[in-house]
């Protein structure tokens, strides 16, 4: 089992139901268990050309999971999730329905030529860095160090959304109290 961390994002459409449902569709993946989930943020738009005021605003959130799959594995079925939501791939970095990153997994380092792990700007991204950190308090991304200092070094600039994590309680409650790596599970 290796433990996987999501982000997902969304701009166009009823983005807190979609990342809702993305989040149970990963849960219900094949050789997937359902870890911890943050609660949504929302942040401003960010393209190619930097932050863009004029386009939807972002919603995102994180999930943790515990997975058989192989890294790419897991990252074909996020795919298949992002086109069970209408998501085209003409614009890159344009506006889209659902987007899942694969920020980490376990503490490996991957560089092929469909996927770098860890995810290359997660630790520049207070979307990714502020939901992670409210999932898991404890986080760390591998070669970087505890997403609570990266956080501070970025600044975070996300705005909480009121409303409930994206996983149920339950499955919540089923996170071991020690990870494999040894960190200790937290589970506020
Ligand atoms: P985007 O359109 O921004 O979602 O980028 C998707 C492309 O990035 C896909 O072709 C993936 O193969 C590639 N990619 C590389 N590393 C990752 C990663 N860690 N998570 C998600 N996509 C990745």
């Amino acid at each position: 089992m290796s433990r996987a961390v999501v982000a997902l994002g969304a701009n166009l459409g009823d983005r807190g139901s979609t990342l809702r449902a993305a989040a149970e569709a990963i849960s219900a993946l094949p050789g997937v268990r359902p870890v911890a989930s943050s609660r949504e943020v929302e942040s401003v738009a960010v393209t190619l050309d930097g932050p863009d005021t004029s386009k939807p605003r972002y919603r995102n959130a994180v999930v943790v999971v515990d997975t058989e799959l192989e890294p790419q594995e897991l990252l074909d079925a996020l795919h298949g999730i992002e086109d069970d939501h209408g998501r085209t791939r003409e614009v890159r970095w344009g506006d889209r329905t659902l987007d899942l990153d694969l920020v980490a997994y376990d503490d490996r380092s991957i560089d092929t030529a469909t996927l770098t792990v860890p995810h290359p700007r997660a630790g520049e991204r207070a979307f990714v860095l502020a939901p992670w950190l409210d999932a898991d308090p404890d986080a760390v991304l591998p070669g970087a160090g505890p997403v609570t200092d990266l956080l501070a070094v970025v600044g975070d600039d996300t705005e909480r959304v009121d409303e409930p994590r994206l996983f149920d309680e339950p499955a919540r409650a089923s996170r071991p109290a020690t990870a494999p790596d040894g960190r200790t599970g937290a589970a506020s």
